[in-house]
């Protein structure tokens, strides 16, 4: 059930486990994050992401396609677990360099969108999910860390309450 979460700390999980048992993690996650995003088009993520890479990795390798995709919509394959976190989640296919988004971003918290979209332009340059990658992920937004586990909580949260919040 918490598959999402493996590798955080069991008072966490806890926590989160007592927030199911009264049908409100979907609530505690969305509350927090009220505001949503107008990037709804394949068109509009390449603008997103063109501007983010603009911004902070100018002089990472061009990107052929940036897009949402909906065979990543399962919620299962949004996002793999906390050490590897890879191609599934927002399918970084490095070779080609592309970007791909799970499709269930498009009605997400605007932050959340843009925690995906980090992690991934920060796969252009950091392969492994280590140290120099997480610092380049912070770089970009500083709130990372904390990004990254709500997404996961809001993943646990479509899984068991099948809503995305509020
Ligand atoms: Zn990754």
């Amino acid at each position: 059930m918490l598959r999402y979460l493996a590798g955080y700390p069991p008072a966490l999980l806890a926590q989160v486990r007592a927030l199911i048992a009264e049908g409100r993690l979907a609530e505690s996650v969305g509350r927090r994050y009220p505001e949503g995003h107008e990037v709804k088009t394949d068109r509009a993520l390449y603008a997103y992401v063109g501007e983010l890479k603009a911004r902070y990795m100018r002089n990472a390798p061009a990107l052929a396609k940036v897009q949402y995709d909906m065979r990543l919509q399962a919620v299962r394959n949004a996002l793999g677990t906390h050490t590897t976190v890879s191609r599934v989640q927002g399918g970084n296919l490095r070779a080609k360099r592309e970007i791909r988004v799970a499709s269930l971003f498009k009605q997400a918290p605007a932050p959340f969108l843009k925690m995906i979209v980090v992690h991934e332009l920060a796969h252009l340059k950091e392969r492994e999910h280590d140290k120099a990658f997480y610092s380049l992920c912070t770089h970009m937004e500083p709130e990372y860390h904390q990004l990254e586990l709500d997404v996961r909580l809001w993943l646990t949260a479509l899984e068991v309450e099948g809503v995305a919040g509020g």
